[in-house]
C-alpha cells in the first residue's frame, strides 16, 4: 500500500516541480517557517470564499484563512470591491487620507480600550512598539511574556516561544537583549507576581486567550486576577490581539473575556487581509508617540515611529471595508457557533474511532491533538504542562496534516490548528469533519496511529 506521503506527493507533481524550482532560490523553498514541510508544499493557483486551489488541480476548505487574517474568507466582494477601487485612485500618497482616519475611528467604537491608534505594517511592529510605549510610559525596562506566547520576531520577545523555553525560538539573538525578558509560567499569577516584586516591569505582556492561539489556553479567572494586579503595580498589560482581535467577538478577547487591556496589538483581521497592523490603547501611553510641540521633550522623551507602509491607503479601504462588516459582531458569533461545531463533531470522531485525542480551542479556532485526551492534558482545570502542549503530537501530526491535505482541508500545520471565516457555513465544517474521519482511518491503515 502507498504511505500517506507517497499518495500526496504523486497527485501533485505540479507542485514538486515548482518546490524544486524554489529550493536553489529561496530558503527551504518557501517564505515563511510555517509553509515549509516534507516531501514538499503545495502551490495555489487561486483561492476564493472558504476555499483554495492548488496548481494540480485540487481544492481545499481553507482553515488557514491568510494565518488567521482573512475573518471574511477569499475575496469578500465588499473588501474586493474596496481593494479595486483604490487601486485605482494609488496606492500610496506619501501623505494623509481619510480612509485612514475611518479606520482609526471604526477601531476606536469597536475594541474595548481604544482611544488612539498608530498603524503599521506588520503584528511584529505592534508588539515592539507597544513594549517601547511602555518603557518610556514607565521608566522601566523590564517587561514579562509567558511561556508558549508568540508576539512576533522582534528580538526581546524570542525567548520562551517554544520549547524547550530556556533557548531562544531563533539562532542570531544576542543574549544580551533578554536580559530585560522575564518570563512567566502560565496562569500562574503568584509567579509574575513574585517577578513584579523581584524587578522593575514596565509591561505584561500576553496572547489573552492563551500561548500560540490557544495552544496553551489561558484561565480566564487568571486574566482578570492579572488586570487587576497589573492595574495594582502601574504596569501596562499589553494584549497582543494580533491573532483574536475582531475574532472572538467584535472586540476581540476584551469583549469575549469581559477584561481591558492598556494597550492592543492589532494586525491580520484589522486590514482585511492585506498588510496592516495596529497599536492601539490608553490615550495617555499612545500619546507618548504624539508631537508635543516642546523641540527638547519631542527629542528626548517622544517615542519615535514611522514606517514607509504604515496606514496606506490601499490597505486602508481593505481594513475600513471588512471592519464594516465585522463592527456588529454578526459574523463572529455565527462562526463561534461554528467553531464549536467543528470541535464536537472531531471530538466525536476520535471517540467513535476510539483514538485518544482531543480537538479543543475557543471562538472560531480550534487545535488538534492526537495520543492524549483533556483530561490527560490538563486542559479541563488549566493545569496543562506548556512544554507538553507546545511539542503537540509529535511526527503524527506531519502524517495528519498531509491525511487531511489528501481529504481536501488545509489548517495552520505547525501547532495543528485551524482558523474558521466567514465564508464558511455548516457544510463546509462537515467537510472538516468528514476528512478529519477519513484522515484518522488512514492514519490508521498507515500504522501512524495505535
Ligand atoms: N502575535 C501573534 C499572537 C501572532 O500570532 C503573530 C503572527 N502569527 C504575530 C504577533 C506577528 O504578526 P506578524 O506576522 O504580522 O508580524
Amino acid at each position: 500500500m502507498t504511505t500517506i506521503e507517497q499518495e500526496y506527493a504523486d497527485a501533485r507533481p505540479k507542485s514538486r516541480a515548482l518546490h524544486a524550482r524554489a529550493v536553489v532560490r529561496m530558503p527551504s523553498g518557501v517564505a515563511h517557517d510555517g509553509r515549509a514541510f516534507a516531501p514538499f508544499p503545495f502551490y495555489v493557483a487561486r483561492a476564493d470564499g472558504a476555499y483554495k486551489w492548488d496548481v494540480d488541480g485540487h481544492r481545499y476548505v481553507d482553515c488557514w484563512s491568510g494565518h488567521g487574517a482573512l475573518m471574511l474568507g477569499h475575496n469578500h466582494p465588499a473588501v474586493q470591491k474596496a481593494i479595486l477601487e483604490q487601486a485605482r485612485l494609488g496606492t500610496h500618497y506619501s501623505a494623509c487620507s481619510e480612509l485612514e482616519v475611518r479606520w482609526a475611528e471604526l477601531i476606536c467604537s469597536i475594541v474595548p480600550g481604544a482611544e488612539r491608534v498608530r498603524f503599521m505594517m506588520t503584528g511584529t511592529e505592534t508588539t515592539a512598539l507597544a513594549i517601547r510605549v511602555a518603557r518610556a510610559a514607565t521608566g522601566r525596562q523590564h517587561i514579562v511574556k509567558f511561556e508558549a506566547h508568540f508576539h512576533g520576531l522582534h528580538d526581546a520577545v524570542m525567548a520562551a516561544v517554544k520549547d524547550p523555553f530556556e533557548i531562544p525560538v531563533s539562532a542570531g539573538v544576542p543574549p544580551s537583549t533578554l536580559t530585560t525578558t522575564l518570563v512567566a509560567r502560565n496562569n500562574d499569577l503568584a509567579h509574575v507576581r513574585e517577578l513584579l516584586d523581584d524587578h522593575p516591569v514596565a509591561a505584561v505582556i500576553l496572547e489573552p486567550a492563551g500561548a500560540r492561539s490557544m495552544v496553551v489556553p489561558t484561565n480566564p479567572a487568571f486574566l482578570r486576577a492579572l488586570r487587576e494586579l497589573t492595574r495594582e503595580r502601574g504596569v501596562v498589560l499589553i494584549f497582543d490581539e494580533v491573532v483574536t482581535g475582531f475574532r472572538m467577538a467584535a472586540g476581540g478577547a476584551q469583549e469575549y473575556f469581559g477584561v481591558t487591556a492598556d494597550l492592543t496589538c492589532l494586525a491580520k483581521a484589522v486590514a482585511g487581509g492585506l498588510p496592516g497592523a495596529a497599536l492601539t490603547g490608553r490615550a495617555d501611553l499612545m500619546d507618548r508617540v504624539a508631537f508635543a510641540g516642546d523641540a527638547k521633550r519631542d527629542r528626548t522623551q517622544r517615542v519615535a515611529d514611522q514606517g514607509t507602509y504604515s496606514g496606506t491607503p490601499l490597505v486602508a479601504a481593505a481594513g475600513v471595508a471588512a471592519l464594516e462588516i465585522l463592527k456588529t459582531g454578526e459574523v463572529q458569533r455565527e462562526l463561534n457557533r461554528l467553531g464549536d461545531r467543528v470541535r464536537e463533531g472531531m471530538n466525536q470522531v476520535l471517540k467513535t474511532r476510539a483514538v485518544p485525542g482531543v480537538v479543543y480551542g475557543a471562538s472560531s479556532i480550534f487545535r488538534m491533538h492526537l495520543g492524549a485526551d483533556a483530561t490527560e492534558l490538563g486542559l479541563h482545570n488549566y493545569t496543562a504542562d506548556t512544554a507538553r502542549l507546545d511539542r503537540g503530537m509529535g511526527a503524527v501530526g506531519g502524517a495528519l496534516h498531509l491525511a487531511m491535505l489528501i481529504n481536501g482541508v488545509d489548517y495552520s500545520r505547525g501547532a495543528a490548528h485551524g482558523w474558521l471565516n466567514g465564508a464558511m457555513t455548516d457544510k463546509d465544517v462537515d467537510l472538516m469533519v468528514e476528512a478529519f474521519d477519513r484522515s484518522i482511518v488512514r492514519l490508521r491503515e498507515d500504522k501512524r496511529l495505535g
